[in-house]
């Protein structure tokens, strides 16, 4: 019997929840690192979303588990080089390029800080609370005419540039891996000529070796002074040490983040510095990692995976039920 243990359940799916029912046996709770380190040994299968660091130390503490599923596309939290020694499948939406294109939350969210940053949305929402109604104290900034620069022109970065043409901005691009780019898009061969073109920095690239800290001291003093960077990918994909001086000398205008390097924690360390300025400074805005996480998508992308998990499972077992090549010469 297949034994699945779901680690973050909350919320999760009822339509995935029967599917991983109808596999094998599923247990859904919301372990401490200890506690999972303590249990895994038992499962076949390890369900997580983005809370729990999937390292070494985890997946070799189960040579029993067969794959880890997880409904995102960045991988980061997971040590995939372990679990592909291990033989442990990481089940994932990368690459699922058809099923994605149904997926609209991040971009959506990538909108909403960048209208919430230009025209200080919670700011002048607090002060109502207050009692206050200061017209002037809130004049905004029009994004229409404003060039909005996009690093990575994958799934997220495409639909971003499509709502920046409906706002009637030039969008530009800097993506080396991609070939195809639509005739209304600008593409640039070198970052440090978007950074310096843009008035809006939207980043949208998968966090790796290369992209780690993409953006850094260097950078920022390329980019437009004033200008604005919006990062919904991965917090390490900023430097944050780097970020916060841009922001203290204004040689950014704002920021606004959905992710961050320290999450989902961060005591102490540049995530907290960066935590503590937002508390005192309206030109930066951080939300808790929510881009992909509306209703709509995380029961999507929970059913996908639910099934995508089942067929791996039934292909695995077809595999290992299957006379090898050998012996059908035999007969
Ligand atoms: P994607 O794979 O479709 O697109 C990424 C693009 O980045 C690719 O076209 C690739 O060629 C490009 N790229 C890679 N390295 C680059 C570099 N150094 N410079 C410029 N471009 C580079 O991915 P996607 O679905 O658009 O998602 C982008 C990222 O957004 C994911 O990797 C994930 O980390 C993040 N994400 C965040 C949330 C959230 O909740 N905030 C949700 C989904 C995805």
């Amino acid at each position: 019997m297949i034994k699945i243990l779901n680690a973050e359940p909350s919320n999760y799916s009822s339509e995935a929840r029967r599917i991983l029912l109808s596999i094998g046996e599923l247990h859904e709770s919301r372990l401490t690192r200890d506690e999972l380190l303590k249990c895994l040994g038992g499962f076949d299968v390890l369900i997580v979303r983005l809370g729990i660091q999937v390292d070494r130390d985890l997946i070799s503490s189960s040579p029993r588990l067969k794959a880890i599923v997880t409904a995102t596309t960045g991988l980061d939290h997971i040590d995939t080089e372990v679990a592909s020694k291990q033989g442990v499948a990481v089940l994932s939406l990368r690459g699922e390029s058809e099923f994605l294109r149904s997926i609209h939350a991040t971009a959506e969210h990538t909108w909403a800080l960048l209208l919430a940053l230009i025209r200080d949305i919670p700011a002048a929402a607090a002060a109502v609370k207050r009692g206050e109604w200061n017209r002037d104290q809130f004049r905004g900034t029009e994004l229409f005419g404003k060039i909005l620069g996009i690093v990575g022109y994958g799934r997220i970065g495409q639909r971003v540039g499509a709502y920046g043409q409906a706002f009637g901005m030039q969008t530009k691009v800097y993506d080396p891996g991609k070939v195809d780019f639509p005739p209304q898009v600008d593409k640039y061969d070198s970052l440090k000529d978007l950074l310096n073109a843009a008035d809006v920095i939207s980043l949208h690239v998968p966090l790796n070796e290369n992209t780690k800290t993409l953006m850094s001291y260097a950078e920022f003093e390329i980019m437009k002074k004033g200008a604005l960077l919006i990062n919904t990918s991965r917090g390490g994909v900023v430097d944050e040490e780097a970020l916060l001086k841009a922001l203290e000398t204004g040689r950014l205008g704002g920021a606004a983040l959905d992710v961050v390097e320290g999450e989902p924690t961060f005591p102490d360390g540049k995530t907290r510095l960066l935590v503590e300025y937002a508390k005192a400074h309206a030109n930066l805005i951080i939300t808790p990692h929510i881009g992909g996480a509306t209703f709509e998508s995380m029961e999507k992308t929970e059913i996908f995976m639910a099934n995508k998990l089942k067929t791996f499972l039934s292909d695995l077992t077809n595999r290992v039920m299957e006379p090898k090549h050998s012996d059908l010469s035999k007969d």
